[in-house]
């Protein structure tokens, strides 16, 4: 099916305005509810040699990576520092929790790598192309399931990181930890397991993370006591944004003990996609204030600072002497 065809499909599900909005920020779709972007990343690894951090820390091939959702349209949480489009944005208006029949697993696998064909097709005769990367880019490595939407909500999940490690890719799975029964049941562990935690209290989670499910609180703290099961690396993901949930340090530390995770990433909220339209600017913390965040955490778990990116604004924690690495890259 053409991407022209899908997108009608699509319009059934969701405003047209919001098929449009997305198209307009280079969103490709992938079957019912799927899709891929361009990460920015990808780009400056092809075209500036530059690798995005999660090459710096954990070794996985930028200009090899996918970056998807098999739950674009849909999240348990409106998250005001998220770059999704959300109901209500551009006054767009459609039910995030009524779910779609959802697509098999091939659909979605198949869908995101002619998608990321589609994207490298651009790279072919940039003179600026790094030609030997531009051939690896053609066999992609790593899926990073993450780009918007709670993609535990995708029904066939485990199913789908499994089809994706059949084909030898490495898979990064982020979730926001609300769905705990389905992260417990799923059938395939992904290479990597991110849990956002992006508040210390249950107070500032419903300011910021704003759950569209009841329970959402309890749900994740269940998810955090979760983590010490897996057996593939966890990481805590900290969205850090200014003057909503860089304090109470204290509290993050005792959430953290309970998942008891491998990594720790803080990140700070950046003022790209649809979040423009709910937060400033000046939300977004400079890479020093995320830092000293860092060791304000590092003094109150026990985690060292392992690693940091400046462009990305991100410092790495660890209880390891140094990251676990998944590539040559
Ligand atoms: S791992 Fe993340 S940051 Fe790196 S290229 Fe993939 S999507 Fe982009
Ligand atoms: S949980 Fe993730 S996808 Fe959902 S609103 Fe928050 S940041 Fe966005």
């Amino acid at each position: 099916m053409n991407q022209p065809e899908l997108w009608r499909i699509v319009k059934k599900q969701v405003p047209s305005s919001l098929v449009q909005a997305l198209k307009k920020q280079r969103y490709h779709l992938v079957g019912n509810h799927s899709g891929v972007k361009r990460c920015k990343w990808l780009h400056e690894a092809l075209v500036h040699d530059r690798p995005c951090y999660k090459q710096k820390f954990y070794g996985i091939k930028t200009h090899q990576c996918i970056q998807m959702s098999p739950a674009l349209y849909y999240c348990t949480q409106q998250c005001l520092f998220c770059w999704r489009a959300q109901n209500g944005d551009l006054q767009v208006n459609w039910n995030e929790m009524k779910l779609p029949n959802w697509d098999p697993v091939e659909r979605i696998v198949q869908g995101s790598l002619q998608a990321q064909e589609a994207i490298l097709t651009g790279y072919n005769g940039n003179p600026k192309t790094n030609w030997r990367k531009f051939r690896e880019a053609l066999t992609p490595r790593h899926v990073a399931i993450s780009l918007t939407g709670e993609p535990t909500l995708y029904e066939h999940l485990g199913e789908l990181i499994e089809a994706f490690h059949r084909k030898e890719f490495t898979t990064f799975l982020v979730t926001n930890g609300t769905r705990p029964s389905k992260l417990a049941e799923l059938t395939k562990e992904p290479t990597q397991l991110y849990v956002s935690l992006c508040a210390p209290t249950e107070q500032v989670f419903n300011r910021v993370c704003r759950p569209q499910v009841s329970g959402a609180w309890k749900s994740l703290n269940e998810t955090l006591g979760l983590l010490p099961s897996f057996r593939c690396p966890t990481v805590i993901r900290m969205t850090l944004t200014k003057g909503l949930n860089m304090e109470n340090v204290d509290e993050y530390a005792r959430l953290i003990a309970k998942a008891d995770p491998t990594y720790i990433e803080a990140k700070a909220y950046m003022h790209i996609g649809f979040s423009n339209l709910r937060l400033g600017f000046e939300r977004m913390p400079a890479h020093k204030e995320v830092y000293d965040f860092a060791q304000r955490l590092a003094e109150k778990t026990g985690y060292k600072i392992l690693d940091e990116s400046v462009d990305s604004r991100v410092v790495l924690l660890s209880k390891r002497e140094s990251p676990i690495r998944f590539g040559s890259g």
